[in-house]
């Protein structure tokens, strides 16, 4: 199984490390530090031995990277793996600001659902199952969340299953909130972020979010 070392160091940009397996195209390692689409995350760019990622995919609990046909590449060779850092970063700040607009939205609107997410590295989204015009709320929602991220809280992030690899985020005055992303030491970090309200539908309103230092 892939040791996934960006959960114990989501700051490391390269790291060393050797192949285990290759099936055509597909590689797996034995630790890794490039991060594959999962909880609405999106996967990092980078290389695989000098190769580039087309691809990162969980398969089960074991991740897989998609290299360039004829990589050459074979069970125990050693390898460097690299990442786009500021891709990375931008990744980590707009999941964080994610998780606490949508903590604060179901502190604000009691009954309302979550139905998707998702973080890319210019924005990330919430959409919600809810019947009313969104805006009104987001304002307080902002100047809450500047109010904790400001306040440079530590956010801790570990396992709740190792065996099962579950993960879970936590910062002072809110429950834990399972999530098996790469998340900020500090809230901080997150810097300045803008809320804005999108229609996608009826009963579906969706918090598009920004973030800038
Ligand atoms: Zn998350």
């Amino acid at each position: 199984m892939t040791e996934k070392v960006f959960w114990q160091d989501p700051y490391l940009a390269r790291l060393e490390t050797r192949i285990t397996s290759v099936t055509g195209d597909e590689v797996t390692v034995e630790r890794t530090i490039f991060y594959a689409f999962s909880g609405g995350q999106e996967s990092d760019d980078g290389t695989i031995g000098g190769r580039r990622v087309l691809l990162a995919r969980k398969d089960g609990l074991e991740l897989v990277y998609r290299l360039e046909p004829g990589h050459g590449l074979k069970p125990g060779d050693p390898v460097t793996i690299t990442i786009d850092w500021e891709r990375r970063y931008a990744l980590m700040r707009l999941h964080f600001a994610a998780e606490l607009v949508l903590e604060l939205a179901y502190r604000t609107l009691e009954s309302i659902q979550k139905i998707g997410a998702h973080i890319a590295q210019d924005k990330a989204r919430i959409d919600f199952d809810w019947g009313e015009n969104i805006s009104s709320v987001l304002p307080a929602i902002q100047t809450e969340a500047h109010t904790i991220i400001q306040s440079g809280q530590a956010i801790t992030s570990a396992f709740s299953d190792e065996i099962n690899e579950a993960r879970y985020w936590e910062i002072a005055g809110f429950a834990r909130v399972p999530c098996g992303g790469t998340h900020l030491r500090n809230t901080r970090e997150v810097g300045t972020i803008t809320l804005k309200r999108k229609n996608v539908g009826s009963h579906k309103e969706r918090i598009e979010i920004f973030v800038s230092s």
